[in-house]
């Protein structure tokens, strides 16, 4: 069964502690549609400009991602740029240009319509419910947002997330929305609000997945540098969706699996920037560390 994913596609420059790189190829849909597509048929909804290089589109398209729905408009592809502090959990943003993003409106191409698993990336909610609006039998969908919209349209947000069966969050996202401080508290307000579940995520520390009755929790994988976190919840977010549309098991059990399975897709993205790693990775590689997460979590 093939993925969704609708989102932004766009150039990073991002400064870590101990280094930099300018104009890199981001952008959430990028980096879920890429972390998807180690298990499943892709489809993606974006928009670029003319500016977009063939490279990239080769890279994407040589990944089997289904581009029919990359629109490229005149004008120059978004762009954003960050700053980590020491601890990589903390980030500013430093600069946004939106370019021809900030005229986006996901169009399904026909074919599309039929998707089953469907990943929202970080948009504008009402945006995100216009996707919803368009598909004809969606079996699960999990959503993302930001700060940005949690303050700016939360009408539109809550609205939205009483459609989606996953909501995937950072932490600091969920105590803005819920106004709980305790982790476990927001959870349940968050689910309060019409989400099936919810998975916060905690960067270094893991994520955690509460439904009505269920917690799960994972650890990230320890790894001794944390070279770039930029796109690891959205590529937690494709390697979790990409493997419920193969296994088509959205039992406990099958969401655990797609967490932990999410969690080996992050946990490589952060080993260099922008895709670099994902670049090099293969799905030996995702089954290895796989293993590696089931003996680092059983006792
Ligand atoms: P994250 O998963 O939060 O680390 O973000 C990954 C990607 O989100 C980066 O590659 C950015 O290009 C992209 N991004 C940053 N700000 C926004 C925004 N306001 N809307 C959509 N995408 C964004």
């Amino acid at each position: 069964m093939s993925v969704l994913v609708v989102g932004s596609i766009g150039f990073d420059t991002i400064e870590t502690p101990r280094a930099r790189a300018v104009d890199v190829l981001g952008g959430a849909a990028t980096y879920a549609a890429v972390a998807a597509q180690y298990f499943a048929p892709v489809r993606l909804v974006a928009v670029v400009g003319e500016d977009f290089p063939e490279r990239e589109r080769a890279f994407l398209a040589g990944r089997g991602i289904d581009l029919a729905g990359l629109e490229v408009r005149p004008g120059p592809t978004f762009r954003w740029t960050g700053r980590y502090h020491e601890n990589m959990n903390v980030r500013d943003t430093l600069d946004l240009r939106l370019g021809v993003f900030g005229e986006f409106r996901p169009q399904l191409p026909p074919a599309y319509r039929e998707v089953e698993y469907v990943f929202l990336a970080n948009i504008h909610p009402g945006l995100q419910a216009s996707v919803l609006d368009q598909l004809t039998r969606p079996r699960i969908i999990v959503c993302d947002t930001m700060n940005h919209w949690i303050e700016s349209a939360r009408g539109d947000l809550e609205a939205l997330v009483r459609r989606v069966q996953l909501l995937v969050i950072n932490d600091e996202e969920a105590r803005l929305l819920s106004g709980e401080s305790n982790i476990v508290r927001a959870a349940r307000r968050i689910l309060q609000l019409g989400p099936s579940s919810v998975i916060i995520k905690r960067g270094e520390y893991g994520a955690v997945h509460f439904g009505p009755d269920t917690v799960f929790a994972v650890p990230a994988y320890p790894l001794e540098e944390v070279f770039d976190p930029t796109g690891a919840g959205d590529a937690f977010a494709g390697g979790l969706v990409g493997y419920l549309a193969a296994s088509g098991d959205l039992s406990a059990t099958g969401i655990r699996r797609g967490i932990v399975y999410g969690s080996v897709l992050a946990s490589y993205t952060v080993e260099d920037f922008s895709l670099e790693r994902l670049r090099s990775l293969s799905r030996d590689d995702v089954d290895r560390r796989y293993r590696q997460f089931v003996g680092l979590t059983e006792f």
